[in-house]
């Protein structure tokens, strides 16, 4: 397995395309999906799913055109639906946490609310794309409607139990040099709101 991460857009938006047996999972293709193809392309990979983080705009800017390209749908947790600015036609609607086996990966979906109401984090092997729950040194904004700050903190609380050798690779890039990609470890020293998480998460209610 192999991952991508091609960071498009006004925002730092990182889109990301797991590589496996010459097919790619995607996850969160948005804003240049021109450049996403030619990539695919290059590298001769089929994509054969692709997942949402969340429903924002940012991270599904133009999917419609991937998902129409390569006869796809894209996998969003139902409770993110209500908002999504997609054709329903294009949707493949679902409860996390839930278990897939694509491309001869098994793909854990963790429901991780906050953000929004249907937040996942996508874990394959010891690698997590934490979408905007998790941020190098941050997390996701929870003054949105759909956000919710107590959600968050039990999110929080659940990624801060994961071992601390899982990769993480977020929605943005807004941290310093590779500033989306990290580990379990790293960010529980260096994210406070993390190591609250684990140390004392009443604390992170003053903080969200
Ligand atoms: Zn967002």
């Amino acid at each position: 397995m192999k991952v991508y991460t091609l960071m498009l857009g006004p925002m730092s938006n990182c889109s990301y395309i797991i590589e496996n047996q010459e097919q790619a999972i995607l996850i969160d293709p948005s804003w240049d999906i021109p450049a996403i193809c030619k990539f695919l392309d290059s590298k001769s990979l089929k994509p054969v799913a692709v997942f949402f983080t969340h429903a924002h705009q940012d991270h599904m800017t133009d999917a419609d055109k991937l998902l129409k390209k390569y006869n796809l749908k894209g996998y969003l947790d139902e409770r993110d639906e209500a908002f999504c600015s997609l054709p329903y036609d294009l949707l493949n609607t679902y409860k996390a946490p839930k278990k897939f086996e694509i491309a001869g990966l098994n793909i854990d979906v963790l429901l991780t609310p906050g953000h929004t109401r249907g937040s996942v984090c996508i874990k394959i092997d010891n690698i997590i794309f934490t979408g905007d729950t998790l941020f190098v040194n941050s997390v996701g904004r929870t003054d949105l409607p759909g956000a919710n700050p107590d959600s968050l903190i039990q999110s929080l609380i659940l990624l801060a139990s994961l071992p601390g050798d899982t990769i993480i690779y977020t929605g943005h890039s807004y941290g310093r040099n590779e500033g989306f990609k990290s580990t379990v470890k790293q960010e529980l020293s260096t994210n406070p709101y993390l190591k609250m998480a684990k140390e004392n998460p009443k604390l992170l209610e003053d903080m969200l």
